[in-house]
């Protein structure tokens, strides 16, 4: 039986913690070494790092933790990500025998352009690809592309555990309530994530089949989002410029 924690790093980070029942455990992104070693007092015994991408918020830790422990270190081809021990991509598979877990490698190009994400054991660490009820900024790849990653991920089962890199769902909430106004079952999310926010907890992770249900991002074909599209001038049915006029919209509104 596994145990999942978010351990909250910088403002609104999170540094995924996958541990068994004596604590030794898989670490995702740490950005910060700090929140890991805290945990380590407290039992955490880090076996394996798994990387999504080269930005600092979610490698800057990494240094620091391999001068305490001797662990191998996933991540994808990119010589931006200095420390990994192993680079992995399409097709590969992460296992890790002491936790009895496997992973696929999924490439999920848009927010930078080696992006990867780690799916298994009813787990995916998504990094800043998807986020509950939003997706991650477009810094390296094309509209189609993160479309494309984005609908490679909504294809999971909907049980799937979405662990995301930062706690943004509440303010990915105001946009997904311009971009389509009347949702029942993103209102009742909200509503539960309000609840959580209060009581200090993560909203995260989610299940993909609420993120399908709720994130305007996996529902560009919707006919609500089409239409609010169409009233901000969009013309035409081609889903990448939906995507593109989606993103666009958000990254003026979040600004
Ligand atoms: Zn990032």
């Amino acid at each position: 039986m596994l145990s999942l924690q978010a351990l909250p790093a910088f403002t609104d980070n999170y540094i995924w913690a996958l541990s068994d029942e004596n604590g030794k455990a898989i670490l995702v992104d740490p950005g910060q070494a700090g929140p890991v070693l805290k945990a380590v007092a407290e039992g955490l015994a880090p076996i394996a790092i798994l990387l999504t991408h080269h930005h600092n918020d979610h490698i800057g830790g990494v240094g620091e933790l391999l001068d305490h422990f001797e662990i191998p270190v996933y991540a994808p081809v990119d010589e931006r990500i200095p420390r990994a021990t192993h680079r992995v991509g399409e097709g590969d598979r992460v296992r890790i025998d002491a936790l009895g877990i496997e992973f696929e490698v999924l490439p999920v190009p848009g927010h930078t352009l080696s992006h990867v994400a780690y799916h298994g054991g009813g787990y995916l660490f998504c990094g800043d690809t998807l986020f509950s009820l939003g997706c991650g900024r477009l810094f390296e790849g094309t509209p189609g592309q993160m479309l494309a990653s984005l609908d490679r991920l909504a294809a999971l089962p909907g049980e799937t555990l979405v662990c995301c890199g930062h706690e943004y769902t509440q303010s990915n909430a105001r946009f997904a309530a311009a971009a389509e106004p009347e949702n029942r079952l993103r209102d009742i999310r909200l509503a539960e994530v309000a609840a959580m926010r209060a009581h200090g907890r993560p909203s995260v992770p989610s299940s993909m089949a609420s993120e399908r249900d709720c994130n305007p991002f996996l529902r560009v074909d919707q006919p609500a989002i089409k239409s609010a599209l169409r009233s901000r001038g969009l013309v035409g049915d081609d889903r990448d410029q939906s995507f593109a006029a989606l993103r666009s919209w958000k990254d003026a509104f979040a600004a």
